[in-house]
């Protein structure tokens, strides 16, 4: 069927210092995994077309690009990153008048692609799609996923030959804090003068000037971190150039939902000195904002006044990232709008979860439930929780507790054995998934077996990078 994408490009239309213009790289079979119609819908795009989504055709209107950015990865800077395995195609206005990328990923090698291959397997494509659609659906902002293609070559990794796969990223925009570095570094003010210019218009329109965008994009991520805080979420590589201007989540690689809770989880097999541990989030994302305004400095003359100034916003971050913790967690324990005091009744359940090993989504989901208190070994310490928190609570916590507490999270094994299932060519349990996650605080009895935890064998230790 011929597909109909409504472009409106304007990243394109910037100079070609910030991009290298090329088409994705085709591959010999496509096939449609998976198709996201209502956000198709959404974007205004009618008709679909596996040829376009694999990257063999160049669907009318598209201006593909590879985008040029830098970054600090595990706190390094390196000064050439830049889309290695990917294609913007263009941008569309959408349904709500939002101008939305549409992205190939797992495309082609691209000038940017260093030592890669610029492909992706249909694993991490598979994870992206499932994880970045349950995040959107507990309400987090992040990229989606419109379409994962089959591209009927092999792609080889550590496991050996596997299946290649195309993901359809939609993002706000693909800006990143290491898209202002790379100028930065370079000093290449004019560039980043106009980027800033670009960013502000798109994304923060309400902002006055490079200080104004600092103010907001740090805003942004402190609402983000905290979100993510909410619901168990570990980004796995903070890293710069996976840290957004819009404030959306990008880069599902060694992403992962917490099971046991646990301050110091690290997925990522990379992490070994726990720098993107889940309690460590918030200060990485105050580091990250702090990249960013040593990029941004770089636009004054009186560089003194504006250090003065992004130092002040920067340092300010934290206490945003503390008032949205506690309005989310407030919100999990059934209190709207929490108050410090409320504090050490938030904290003192995390501890009793730390102690306990007691599982993050499961616990807070049963509270005020009769068999709450199974969630934890140790049951007198929890009773004892228990009686003075409902001693602070009123009769609306039921309510706020089953907006703020998903009942399910899309855990590592239940999404490790969809993979393996799809490799074998069954998407039915890709499907079920799909189902389940579009309404994770509201679910159907048949998705119970999704709230189950995993076994000690069923345990994912670590997800990859390179992936
Ligand atoms: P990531 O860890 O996914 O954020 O990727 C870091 C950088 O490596 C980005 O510039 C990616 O485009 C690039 N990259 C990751 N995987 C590949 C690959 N298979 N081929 C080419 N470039 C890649
Ligand atoms: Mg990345």
């Amino acid at each position: 069927m011929t597909v109909r994408i409504p472009f409106d490009n304007s990243y394109a239309t910037l100079p070609e210092v910030f991009f290298t213009r090329l088409p994705p790289t085709p591959v010999s079979a496509p096939v449609t995994l998976a198709w996201n119609a209502a956000l198709a819908a959404e974007l205004g795009i009618s008709g679909t077309d596996p040829n376009v989504f694999a990257g063999n055709t160049v669907p009318d209107g598209a201006a593909p690009l590879a985008q040029l950015y830098a970054g600090h990865q595990f706190g390094n800077y390196n000064p050439q990153l830049g889309d290695g395995r990917a294609v913007l195609l263009g941008e569309v206005i959408d349904n709500n008048g939002l101008r939305r990328d549409i992205q190939l990923k797992g495309s082609g090698p691209t000038p940017y692609s260093r030592m890669g291959d610029g492909r992706a397997w249909l694993g991490p494509v598979l994870r992206e799609y499932v994880v970045s659609e349950a995040m959107h659906a507990l309400g987090v902002p992040t990229t989606r996923a419109l379409a994962a293609m089959a591209t009927g070559d092999p792609v080889y990794r550590e496991q050996g030959g596997l299946p290649g796969a195309v993901l359809t990223r939609i993002a706000a925009s693909h800006l990143r804090v290491g898209t202002f570095q790379v100028f930065a570094h370079r000093g290449h003010i004019d560039e980043l003068r106009t980027l800033t210019d670009y960013a502000i218009a798109r994304h923060h329109p309400q902002a006055d000037g490079p200080i104004g965008l600092l103010a907001a994009v740090c805003a942004a991520q402190a609402e983000l971190v905290a979100a993510w805080m909410s619901v168990g979420f570990i980004h796995g590589v903070m890293n710069t150039d996976n840290c957004t201007i819009s404030g959306e989540t990008i880069d599902y690689g060694p992403c992962a939902f917490m099971d046991a809770y646990d301050e110091a989880r690290v997925f990522s097999s990379i992490d070994q000195m726990g720098r993107y541990a889940y309690g460590n989030q918030p200060r990485i994302a105050v580091w990250n904002m702090a990249q960013l305004a040593t990029a941004l400095i770089q636009l004054f003359d009186d560089k003194e006044a504006a250090v003065e100034q992004a130092t002040a916003i920067v340092h300010a971050m934290p206490g945003q990232l503390q008032a949205a913790w506690l309005r989310r967690f407030g919100a999990k324990v059934g209190l709207e709008d929490a108050k410090a005091t409320d504090q050490p009744l938030i904290e003192d359940l995390l501890a009793l979860m730390q102690k306990d090993g007691a599982d993050f989504t499961n616990a807070f989901a049963a509270l005020g439930q009769p068999g709450a208190r199974d969630q934890f070994t140790d049951r007198a310490a929890f009773d004892e929780w228990e009686a003075l928190w409902q001693s602070r609570v009123g009769h609306e916590a039921t309510q706020i507790m089953a907006h703020a507490n998903p009942q399910i999270i899309p855990r590592n094994h239940p999404i490790e054995a969809m993979i393996e299932a799809a490799v074998a060519g069954d998407m039915e349990p890709f499907d079920r998934l799909m189902k389940a996650f579009a309404q994770p605080y509201d679910v159907a009895p048949e998705y119970d077996d999704l709230r189950r935890p995993p076994t000690a064998q069923e345990i994912v230790p670590a997800t990859f990078c390179g992936t």
